[in-house]
């Protein structure tokens, strides 16, 4: 079904959702502890989670309400069976113009050929440190050197690499200059995220130091060459240019949002979970309407409901639910 206006997905604050963010598992091999606990996580059955026929039929008929750009995440995609191969068949799906994945990029240096013939385009490798030490201490798991293989795989097939890097107080804060030198000489952008407390721990600092605004202090005594890029709006980081470098840089206030008011994503949790705001509690779950034998037009009003529901921005949904707890990779980051 082609789209009409009378089925694009819009929001009663007049905002068009056109992306959309799936994550198809929520099993990973890195346990980053910002994301979640080391031991006694609960993984999803197999059999609760979206198999990937229902994945491609929930993005044909969101294609069909006009979403166009679909993002790959997790969990870890790659530590589901034969990703790949659903990877390029949601390339090949009606509608979707952009593909892109998010990534620990500990699994994908052999796969970054088979990325490039599904015409991925940008992807986002997360890469918290440079220091294999630091490395590991974030993400429990020794698998540094297999980062830097992806990387250096992406770059070889000219796709765009966007490192995500949380900014953790004690943790990583020496690394965010030497993060920004990868710039230098390579066209890769590097995003520094705050923290949010979505560890599966319900842990939480007791003062909030690294925001958006402490970032960018940190990085402007640090290099005085750093000048503002104008706000895209769609987009969640405020970029920055760095004279002489390559790259960009990127902040991106997760926590402190300040980037909802033209936000155009949706997400779908490895449950089958929509989220309109990745601060909500979910709307519906889409799995159990399908398997009760839903229609697409009954899909599709699910969805547009839903949707007008949206909440302004990440307070008010937040304000609605309560403090979010849970783990990133339940969530789908
Ligand atoms: N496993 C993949 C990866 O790490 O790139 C994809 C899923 S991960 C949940 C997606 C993104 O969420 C990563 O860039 C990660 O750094 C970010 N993330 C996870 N927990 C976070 C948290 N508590 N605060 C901010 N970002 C977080
Ligand atoms: Fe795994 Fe990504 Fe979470 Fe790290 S951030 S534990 S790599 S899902």
């Amino acid at each position: 079904m082609s789209k009409t206006n009378q089925n694009i997905l819009k929001d009663r604050h007049g905002r068009m959702l056109n992306y959309l963010r799936l994550a198809v598992t929520d099993r990973c091999n890195l346990r980053c502890f910002y994301c979640m606990p080391e031991e006694g996580i609960q993984f999803t059955d197999r059999e609760n989670l979206l198999s990937y026929e229902e994945m491609l039929r929930l993005l044909r008929i969101t294609a069909s309400m006009g979403v166009n750009k679909v993002r790959i995440t997790g969990g870890e995609p790659f530590v589901r069976k034969n990703m790949v191969d659903f990877m390029h068949n949601v390339s090949r799906l009606e509608g979707i113009d952009t593909l892109n994945l998010t990534t620990n990029g500990t699994m994908s240096a052999d796969i970054v050929p088979e990325l490039k013939k599904m015409g991925i385009k940008s992807v986002n490798l997360s890469l918290d440190s440079l220091d294999r030490d630091r490395f590991f201490e974030i993400t429990r798991r020794d698998l540094f050197d297999k980062v830097m293989q992806t990387l250096d795989k992406l770059l070889e097939y000219n796709i765009q690499v966007k490192i995500n890097a949380v900014v953790m107080d004690g943790r990583n804060i020496e690394d965010l200059i030497p993060l920004v030198q990868l710039t230098k000489n390579q066209p890769i952008n590097v995003r520094f995220i705050e923290e949010m407390p979505f560890n599966g721990t319900g842990r939480q600092y007791e003062e909030f130091k690294w925001n958006h605004k402490a970032i960018e202090q940190y990085l402007r005594d640090n290099l005085p060459e750093m000048t503002a890029l104008p706000f895209i709006p769609t987009a969640t980081a405020n970029e920055f240019n760095i004279k002489g470098h390559q790259g960009k840089v990127g902040i991106i206030a997760a926590y402190t949002r300040s980037f909802c008011g033209t936000c155009n994503r949706l997400r779908v949790t490895p449950q089958g979970t929509l989220k309109t705001c990745l601060y909500d509690n979910g709307v519906f779950n889409i799995k159990d309407f399908l398997r009760a034998g839903a229609t697409d037009d009954e899909m599709r009003k699910l969805f547009q409901e839903a949707v007008a529901g949206k909440a302004k921005d990440g307070f008010e949904a937040e304000a609605k639910r309560g403090k979010v707890f849970e783990s990133m990779t339940s969530i789908g980051g």
